[in-house]
């Protein structure tokens, strides 16, 4: 089957990893004339509107997704008249607007930290009123990774804040003091069978994500799966989904869902039976999805700016190397790390080791 990506960044390159085994041809379309999917499949380089590239990318493939969710609508649309696309439209524009999002999070029941709507100058003063200091201020469209947010701390910052982001439409959330931050990865089928993997624990540095790691027997599993389920089925969902949450001392608060495969579960290759990159290709394909058990505990390491050396990394036992074959720069992911042990310990001692090889400050995993 012939597989057509929007996006040829290393999501688009891990997919096709995975999707090549299983007999499918890619075409991803990037404007990067140096997309480091391109290796793997026919590279479309031109913008994500492009006509002639839209059409080629329709002509070649029998089924579209993408890696990336900041897709023009006209996009999908343009493409979904002549292939089918998965995931739908809908789970676009809701991803696409965190008032749409924490909206569906709040009607579908699944907790999500206090939010408003933030217009114009006044609406702040209100959300300052109703939220309490500290909140956060974000742009409803285009923020990723801590970027178009602001924490305010007192009525003094209000102005500075209006200043660097009013005249966009904007979100006012309450601060959440959480525990830690995980993430829950779920897939739906064509036919809408829903598979979830287990839980995924994050940290964050200067915003990024920096390790995940895999939390087979989490007690709030069953209550991040639940509310996956619920946006799956509400959109009419077809592929792989990530629903980020704070936990907050045993309860989950949705921050945001991402509509495609995500960083923080690159574990589910070595740490699942089947990964969350085939399982959205056979999900989109319309293939039988595979089980989402986790095998072992696992631990991934962003590698971000520049690489370590990697012989030494390379002769520690189960730790595997993914590199994206994308030029160093900083702030940029290059490629990642997966260590895997047989249980906590294991796993905590062989994560340290790595670590302290890729030349990275200890995260201690308890
Ligand atoms: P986001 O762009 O919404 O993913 O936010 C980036 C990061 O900012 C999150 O991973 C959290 O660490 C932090 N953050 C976002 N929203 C909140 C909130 N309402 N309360 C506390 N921290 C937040």
């Amino acid at each position: 089957m012939k597989v057509g990506v929007l996006g040829g960044g290393q999501l688009a390159r891990m997919l096709a990893l995975a999707g090549r085994p299983l007999g499918l041809d890619f075409a991803f379309l990037d404007p990067a004339a140096d997309a480091c999917a391109f290796a793997l499949g026919r590279g479309l380089q031109g913008d994500y509107d492009d006509p002639a590239c839209l059409d080629e990318l329709a002509e070649f493939a029998e089924v579209v997704t993408f890696e990336f969710e900041n897709v023009p609508a006209a996009v999908t649309e343009r493409l979904a008249a002549r292939v089918p696309v998965y995931p739908p439209a809908r789970a676009l524009a809701v991803a696409q607007d965190r008032l749409l999002e924490k909206s569906m999070f709040r009607e579908l029941g699944i907790g999500t930290p206090e939010f408003r709507a933030i217009d114009a100058r006044g609406d702040l003063d209100r959300a300052a009123a109703e939220l309490g200091f500290p909140f956060v201020l974000k742009t409803r469209h285009e923020g990723y990774d801590g970027k178009g947010q602001r924490l305010l701390r007192e009525a003094g910052e209000l102005d500075a804040a209006w200043e660097q982001l009013g005249g966009r439409p904007l979100i006012a959330e309450a601060f959440v003091h959480f525990e830690r931050e995980v993430s829950v990865i779920a897939v739906r089928a064509r036919d809408g069978e829903v598979r979830c993997y287990p839980l995924a624990e994050n940290e964050h540095e200067d915003g990024i994500l920096a390790v995940s790691r895999s939390r087979p027997e989490d007690p709030l599993a069953e209550q991040a799966q639940r509310a996956a389920e619920k946006l799956l089925h509400q959109l009419d969902y077809v592929g792989v989904l990530t629903l980020e949450l704070f936990d907050c001392g045993g309860s989950l608060l949705a921050n945001e869902f991402a509509p495609r495969v995500h960083n923080s579960g690159h574990w589910t290759i070595e740490g699942t039976t089947i990964s969350q990159f085939e399982n959205h290709l056979r999900a989109v394909c319309g293939l039988p999805l595979g089980c989402t058990r986790a095998r072992g505990r696992v631990a991934m390491l962003n590698l971000i700016g520049e690489l370590p050396p990697l012989e030494p990394l390379l002769a520690l036992s189960d730790v595997h190397l993914h590199l994206y074959d994308k030029a160093p720069r900083p702030g940029r992911k290059i490629g990642h790390l997966t260590v895997w042990g047989e249980d906590d310990a294991q796993l905590a001692a062989r994560f340290a080791e790595a670590c302290a090889h890729a030349g990275r400050a200890p995260h201690p995993l308890g």
